[in-house]
Order: structure tokens, then sequence, then C-alpha cells
């Protein structure tokens, strides 16, 4: 059994190395060479590949990789967006994700990023740099005085809570469907106009959906509180930037921690060193000190690397050996 894992860095290889002392019936080659209508050759004789990048799989992939006999596709990573439904499904290929690696990953980072926006940490940096260690006029705001709103209770929505509760901050929740734990606290708001007008932080924890794309734009925007604080470490397209900037621009909102971009596929995770980046959203959001923007970076630990890793490998294995997995992708 062979199995080509693409777009391999250099902290994913211990990882690799381990699940094949582990799995010593499986051949794993590497390259750090992302999937697309070029390196996709490298793929024949193989049995499956293991696959993670934000740019897109073509359709060319699709139709070569199905030339080659090879139908098994295993992400590293949740997302699915990056490819076409249709061209999956006309090939029969079987698509595998990892939709759990280590939603405390990212939920710690979102926190983190709320608490640098709430203590001003990027100001008192560039101050402190500069040689300025006056206090004022940066006084800060305190976590456990917010309320934070968190949209989507999923995976990582809801350990973001268990670390917001833990500060002491109230929470409240939307989500189109209920957890019963959280139902039982009665965290939830019955609508998402209801979340805007209560909260003083706008946390995203939802995937990206055609109706959820640009969800907070100008009219969500306008019903939010004065001040409100806003958290994205989900998908940048749920966020229209130029509201953002209008919103920052006119005080409604305090500040944006974001993680994640509109068109983040260009820039992020390059080195863009003496690079030209158009981009002009990035430079405007990039150059508010109460703005915190972050290269994807949520995810980015050593156990969710692992996980992501393994997890991928032993789901390309069982649909080789057994033509399906647990993790297996539903394309509606
Ligand atoms: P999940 O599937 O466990 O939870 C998503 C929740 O969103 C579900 O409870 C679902 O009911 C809810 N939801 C879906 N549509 C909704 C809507 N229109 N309105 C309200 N709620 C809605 O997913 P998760 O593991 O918690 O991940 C959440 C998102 O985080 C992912 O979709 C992904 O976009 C993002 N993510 C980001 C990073 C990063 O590094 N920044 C890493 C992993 C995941």
């Amino acid at each position: 059994m062979k199995i080509l894992a693409y777009g391999i860095r250099e902290d994913e290889k211990p990882f690799v190395k381990e699940w094949e002392q582990e799995n010593p019936e499986v051949d794993v080659e590497i390259t750090d060479q992302l999937l697309d209508d070029e390196t996709v050759a490298m793929a024949k004789g193989f049995d499956g590949v293991v696959v993670y990048q934000q740019k897109p799989y073509t359709d060319t992939v699709f139709e070569k990789l199905d030339s080659y006999g090879i139908h098994n596709v295993s992400l590293r990573n949740v997302g699915v967006d990056n490819m076409n439904p249709a061209t999956v499904k006309k090939y029969g290929f079987k698509v595998t994700n990892v939709p759990v690696y280590s939603p405390a990953a990212i939920a710690e980072f979102s926190v983190t990023q709320l608490m640098n926006l709430l203590r001003r940490t990027k100001e008192y940096f560039h101050k402190f740099e500069r040689g300025d260690f006056r206090w004022a006029p940066q006084i800060s705001q305190e976590l456990n005085q917010q309320t934070v709103g968190v949209i989507g209770t999923g995976h990582i929505g809801r350990v973001a809570i268990d670390i917001y509760k833990g500060f002491g901050a109230k929470v409240i929740a939307y989500d189109v469907y209920h957890n019963p734990e959280l139902e039982k606290e009665g965290l939830y708001v019955d609508t998402l106009d209801e979340l805007y007008a209560k909260a003083t932080v706008v946390t995203l924890h939802i995937p990206l959906f055609p109706s959820t794309e640009h969800m907070l734009n100008k009219a969500a925007f306008d019903k939010m509180r004065d001040g409100v604080f806003i958290v994205n470490a989900s998908r940048g397209p749920l966020i229209d930037e130029q509201a953002l900037i209008d919103a920052l621009d006119s005080g409604k909102v305090a500040g944006a921690a974001l993680d994640v971009l509109e068109d983040e596929t260009k820039v992020f995770n390059h080195n863009m060193v003496g690079k030209n980046m158009t981009y002009p959203e990035f430079w405007n959001l990039n150059s508010r000190e109460n703005v915190l923007i972050s290269p994807h970076t949520a995810f980015y630990t050593n156990i969710a690397v692992q996980n992501m890793v393994k997890f991928s490998l032993s789901a390309n294995k069982d649909l080789i050996e057994t033509g399906t997995s647990d993790k297996l992708v539903k394309f509606d």
C-alpha cells in the first residue's frame, strides 16, 4: 500500500515518521509540493494521497487522479471549501478530513487575541519600542466585565465558552443547533439580532457557507453595541472587510482580532518579505493599533499538527483497505 503526502512541512515530518513506524505495512512518500495541475503526476502508482492546502484543488487535479486510478484523498485539515463537490462526485472520489484535531488550539488562540485587544498590547508594544513607558492613555478593559457573544457552539465554540466562563465573563451564544448542555445553562439567545444587541464581544466559530458569507456586514455591525470587539478565527469571508473598516472608522467597532482574512490565500503562509503585496484592506486593517492580524495560526500547535498528520494518514489507509472511513466527507 502506497500513500503520497503532499505539502508536508518540516514540522510535520516527525509525525509522518512516527505514523510509519506504527504502520510498517504502509509505504508513505512525502513531498513539500502542493497538489496542483503540475504536481499531480507525482501521484501515479500510489493508492491514495494526503493533502493540506489553502489553494484550490482544481478540476484538472481530480481528472488526472481519476485517470491514474486514484480515488482516495485525505485532507489533513477540516475545510473542503477549496474543492468542487460536483467534480468530487463526478469521478467517485472518497474524501476524508480531520474534523476535530484540537479545538483547544483555536479556542485558546481566539481568547488570547481578545485579551490582547482588551489590554491594548499592540499599542503598548509600539510605545515600548519607542522608549515610551507611560501608561496613559491606553487604559484597558477587563475580560470578566465583558458579555461575550459566541456565534457557533460546535467543538471550538464550546471550548472557548468554557475558557470565557473561567475568566468570569458573561457568555451568550447563538447557533442554529442547540447543544443540550449549553441549553440547560441558558446560554442561547434566539436570534443573531439579540446577540448583537447584548454582546460587547462577538466571536465567530461557525463554518463558511454561501449563507454565512459576509454575515458580519454593515447591517450586522449597525445592530451591535458601540465599542464592540470582533474576533474571527473561523473563516475570512464571514466578515465583509470593507464594512469592518467602516465600522472601525466610525468607532462602532473598538477593535478586531482576525486570524483569517477574506483574501488570505495569496499572502498567508507565504514569505512576503520584500514582495509587493496588493491587498488594500489588509494594509488598512494592519495599520490600525486596535486590529490584530495573525496569519491563520490559531490551529498551529504541536498537538494539532500531530493529530492532523496521523489522523489523515490513518483515514487514507482505511479508505484504501476498506473503501470507507469514519472521517468520510459527505458532499450534498
Ligand atoms: P463545528 O462543526 O464543530 O461547529 C460549528 C458550529 O456552527 C455548529 O454547532 C453548527 O451548528 C454551527 N453553525 C453552522 N451554521 C451556522 C449558522 N448559520 N449560524 C449559527 N451557527 C451555525 O466546527 P468547529 O470545529 O467548532 O470549527 C468552527 C470553524 O472554525 C470551522 O468551520 C473553521 O472555519 C474554523 N477553523 C479555524 C481554524 C484556524 O486555524 N483559524 C482552524 C480550524 C477551524
